[in-house]
């Protein structure tokens, strides 16, 4: 069975296809620059080498029409015919409250995607929009969705509810909903499968640190608490994402500065975080690593606030779960940077985390960091949201 896995964003499409008999990628891409000049389809047939088409893709039908041709083309394609592809799973944004799994994409579910709209604006239109065109190019063959918000609709009431008037939640759904849903749930189950325990008897906190980030405590296989809440600005501060703050900073900046809606939107999502805190130092944390290693204040203070953030969720997030058997650390800063893990889990001794340094050594491959001796198994697990999703579009095929 082949599953062709699309994430369709605003002016890219990445795409990857599994041979779901083993698991195994026969190729993935990415098409850049739609709609924009210069526009890229960067095609990676497993057993071939890379193929970089440069031409000009002015929406994203023409961008999912060049995937299709990519897979099937007589050199570099992987596959003779598109009914070789059993089904496609698409990786969607925001599912409100909608859906808490993955589901087959029929009509009514496409209305209750663009009902959702208003909650993620930036984000949930191209995800349709590619949807659609696949449907169009790819008639008859089952469409899944699986959504980022999806995994943590297991949350509780007492903490999605914000302290605000309830009015609001019930006029406008403002609440907590999470995101990076998949990729936690890759990452937990990972974890329950490398431990070799029941995920249902497990205790995780799973770190995802990248250039957005979100912690998320999964308690018994079920994600009871997150970082992200009703945007994707909350939590621990993040690549250019604020983090964390006082509510009433909004208005007195507004006030202050004479800021529109949209400027201070701009500020708290694109102005923030590493890139703000910094002084405009970089929104990567590279960067900063290097510029805190020759003594540069702002960077040293940036990492500090970033990683103090992530200590706090780790003791918040055992606290709500009653203990904590794993700790993981996923994505492009929990899989690359040993400095990040021994700095958020420094002090946190007494909840029985102890590091190896030795073993915290490892770059982007799964393994346990902590010392034989520590209560909580630290670990670094390359996330995996692709296979993810292929697993769940597979399922859900089949029992059709
Ligand atoms: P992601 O959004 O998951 O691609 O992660 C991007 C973030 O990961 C950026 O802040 C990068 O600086 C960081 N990152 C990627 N590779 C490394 C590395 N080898 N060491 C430290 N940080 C890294």
């Amino acid at each position: 069975m082949k599953v062709l896995v699309v994430n369709s964003g605003s002016s890219s499409i990445k795409y990857q296809l599994f041979d779901m008999t083993d698991e195994s990628v026969l190729a993935k891409g990415l098409v850049e620059r739609i709609g924009i000049s210069d526009s890229i389809i960067n095609h990676y047939p497993s057993d071939r080498e890379p193929v970089i088409t440069h031409q000009d893709i002015p929406n994203h039908r023409v961008g999912i029409k060049l995937m299709m041709d990519a897979l099937l083309h007589s050199e570099y394609g992987v596959i003779k015919d598109v009914s070789e592809i059993s089904a496609v799973g698409h990786r969607v944004v925001h599912a409100g409250e909608k859906f808490s799994g993955s589901v087959l994409l029929t009509d009514e579910v496409m209305d209750a995607l663009k009902e959702c709209i208003e909650l993620a604006p930036l984000h949930n239109p191209p995800n349709i929009l590619g949807i659609e065109v696949c449907k169009e190019l790819m008639p008859g063959i089952p469409q899944v969705g699986v959504f980022d918000t999806a995994f943590h609709q297991t949350i509780p009431e007492c903490a999605y509810l914000y302290g605000i008037p309830y009015k609001f939640y019930k006029k406008y759904k403002v609440r907590r909903y999470g995101f990076h849903g998949t990729s936690h749930k890759y990452v937990a189950q990972r974890a329950a499968e490398i431990l070799e325990k029941p995920l249902e008897e497990l205790k995780i906190i799973t770190c995802h640190l990248g250039n957005g980030s979100s912690i998320t405590a999964v308690k018994n296989g079920i994600s009871i608490d997150t970082s992200l809440g009703f945007g994707t600005v909350a939590g621990i501060i993040m690549g250019t994402r604020c983090g964390d703050f006082d509510p009433a900073i909004i208005p007195f900046l507004m006030d202050k500065e004479k800021l529109t809606v949209e400027e201070i939107n701009k500020i708290i999502y694109k102005e923030s975080g590493f890139l703000g805190l910094s002084e405009g130092i970089s929104s990567d944390k590279r960067d900063l690593r290097e510029r805190a290693n020759q003594g540069d204040e702002r960077a040293i203070r940036t990492i500090s606030a970033f990683t103090y953030g992530i200590k706090k969720y780790i003791g918040a997030y055992a606290a709500a779960m009653g203990g904590v058997d794993a700790i993981v650390f996923t994505a492009g800063i929990g899989e690359n940077s040993k400095e990040t893990r021994a700095e958020a889990c420094e002090g946190l001794e007494f909840l029985g985390v102890k590091i190896d340094p030795e073993k915290n050594k490892v770059s982007a491959k799964e393994a346990i960091i902590s010392n034989d001796d520590s209560k909580v198994k630290i670990m670094v697990i390359p996330t995996n949201e692709e296979l993810m999703i292929a697993k769940d579009t597979a399922e859900i095929s089949a029992n059709l």
